[in-house]
């Protein structure tokens, strides 16, 4: 069990990856504080985790709501006395060209996928320094590193985790927090709904394996990247893409 004991809070938690990244650091005994704004599916992550001999608790919160992302902090780190790793997972897309894109579409993206990052990893922070030790992990995107068509806000959010996971690594490396971003292609989840049909099978062709990635593909890599293996990575953006962007 390489998470024992280790306090995680992962944002996003609901469904894909998060939902993977949950029931992965149960399964390596971390205590799980499961957050999304989806109650209903969050209630059931939360429970698979139980299943798998873990503790975990679920959080019903925006984490675009600076309020409550204080308050879900402050519980979890109340309830279970330390926050060791946190997650930020969540993200939402609302794609559209450059001149058809909206502001709402653009301030909708930036929020979750941004300010949330950085709400969530300020709240945490503190604490982690107090202790002296503390894992931040970021979902950023090949999009965060190469852009992508239709994607103006989630390119600008995902290049924008980029820049936090390099700059925290930097503030909090010297005292003993690790900051690290995971960067996946294209993973099998509900996030790529929108996306017709024949553009996922073009996406699934530029693949070298030849398929799309799997959640517990990239909940792997957070698992690693949470645990003491992974003690002397930092300030990293890990591609988790099948090799997509050869
Ligand atoms: P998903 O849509 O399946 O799940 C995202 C989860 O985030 C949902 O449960 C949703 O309810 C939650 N969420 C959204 N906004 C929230 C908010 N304001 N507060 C709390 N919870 C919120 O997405 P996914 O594919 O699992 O993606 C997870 C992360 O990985 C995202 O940041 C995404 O941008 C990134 N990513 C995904 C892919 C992919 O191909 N699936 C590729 C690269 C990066």
């Amino acid at each position: 069990m390489r998470l024992k004991g280790k306090v995680a809070i992962i944002t996003g938690a609901a469904q894909g990856i998060g939902a993977a990244t949950a029931l992965k650091f149960a399964q390596e005994g971390a205590i799980v504080a499961a957050c999304d704004r989806n109650a209903e599916a969050l209630g059931a992550v939360v429970e698979a985790c139980r299943q798998a001999g873990a503790q975990a608790s679920a959080f019903c919160v925006d984490m675009s709501d600076r309020e409550r992302v204080d308050e879900m902090v402050a519980t979890v780190r109340d309830r279970y006395k330390r926050i060791d790793v946190l997650v930020n997972n969540a993200g939402i897309t609302r794609d559209a060209r450059l001149q058809k894109m909206t502001l709402k579409q653009f301030d909708d993206v930036i929020d979750v996928n941004l300010r949330a990052v950085f709400h969530a990893s300020q709240a945490v922070a503190d604490g982690m320094i107090a202790q002296g030790s503390g894992v931040i992990l970021n979902a950023s995107s090949v999009v965060g590193i190469y852009g992508n068509f239709g994607q103006t806000n989630y390119a600008a959010a995902k290049f924008g985790v980029i820049g936090f996971t390099k700059t925290w690594s930097r503030e909090l490396g010297p005292k003993g927090i690790r900051v690290n971003a995971v960067a996946p292609g294209f993973v099998d989840t509900p996030i790529l709904a929108t996306i017709p049909a024949e553009v996922l099978e073009k996406m699934r062709a530029d693949v070298p394996l030849g398929r799309l990635g799997k959640p517990e593909e990239v909940a792997n890599v957070y698992a690693f990247l949470a645990s003491d293996e992974a003690s002397y990575v930092n300030g990293a953006v890990i591609e988790v893409a099948g090799g997509m962007t050869l």
